[in-house]
């Protein structure tokens, strides 16, 4: 058991990424909080990881406002007394498009949800994490960071981008309290994120490198999955990881080397 006694947040828990890195990070004795903006899904989750011999809570909040988040991590503190690890990974790829039809508020609910949202879910977190040390991982993507070649893809690139020195900068400033921050930088991972992505008249700006279509060299195009990322969340998460701090690490099969 890596994480026995330790309790660790995670935001995005109730799909995909979330929920796997959730049900591995409980399988090595983690208390786990589930956070989603669906009161159906988180509870589901959660279930999903108690019924297997886990410990979750379900933690209902958009992590795009503030009194919901700091709600649920209160409540997720009042439960367990203390916080361990978080893993900051709740995004949305909102809406893809040509420059002149990105709208002023499609722009905002892209960096909402996937960069103030980073920045809320650590605000909250931070002063439990003070008190013994902990570690934060924060799921950015390839997209902003390794590839720029989903045009129309920008507001979500420029929010992954701005996670990766968001992590950099707060690795620093909380070094002193042992908390270590790392920033994950996946390439195609099945999910349903792809299914909620809103596509505007992309055929006007590409030359598009379809996404998850694109070559993947390591499996011969076949995206990665959930529990391999997990995989490394929980590395991160863990003492085995001690001396890593400040880093980005791409999963990606060597996807974004060939798709720069
Ligand atoms: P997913 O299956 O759609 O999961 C996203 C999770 O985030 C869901 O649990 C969703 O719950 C939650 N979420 C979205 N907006 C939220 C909000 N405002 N407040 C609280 N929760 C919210 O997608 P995924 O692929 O696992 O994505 C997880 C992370 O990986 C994202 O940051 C994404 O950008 C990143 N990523 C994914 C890929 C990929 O290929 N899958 C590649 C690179 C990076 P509800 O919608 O039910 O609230």
């Amino acid at each position: 058991m890596l994480l026995k006694d330790r309790v660790a947040l995670v935001t995005g828990g109730s799909s995909g990424i979330g929920l796997a890195a959730a049900q591995r990070l409980a399988n090595e004795g983690a208390q786990v909080g589930v956070l989603g903006r669906s009161e159906d899904e988180v509870r589901s989750a959660a279930k999903t990881i108690t019924d297997s011999g886990g410990g979750a809570l379900p933690l209902l909040a958009d992590v795009s406002k503030p009194g919901e988040l700091q709600a649920a991590i209160q409540e997720f503190i009042d439960a367990y007394g203390r916080l361990d690890i978080v893993f900051a990974n709740a995004g949305i790829n909102g809406v893809w498009a040509p420059l002149e039809d990105l709208t002023p508020d499609d722009w905002d609910m892209t960096l909402n949800v996937n960069l103030k949202g980073t920045f809320l879910t650590l605000k909250y977190a931070v002063p439990y994490l003070k008190a013994q040390g902990g570690s934060v991982i924060v799921t950015s993507s390839v997209n902003g960071t390794r590839m720029f070649s989903n045009t129309g893809a920008t507001a979500y690139a420029c929010s992954k981008a701005a996670q990766v020195a968001f992590a950099k900068m707060t690795a620093l400033e909380l070094a002193r309290f042992r908390i270590r921050v790392n920033v994950i930088c996946p390439g195609a991972i099945e999910s349903k994120i792809r299914d909620n992505t809103e596509r505007k008249n992309l055929d006007r700006v590409r030359q598009r490198v379809e996404f998850p279509m694109g070559e993947i060299p390591l499996t011969d195009g076949r995206p990665g999955t959930p529990e391999q990322v997990a995989d490394l969340v929980l590395f991160l998460a863990s003492d085995l990881s001690s001396h890593i701090t400040g880093t980005e690490i791409w999963i990606d099969g060597a996807q974004s080397l060939l798709q720069g």
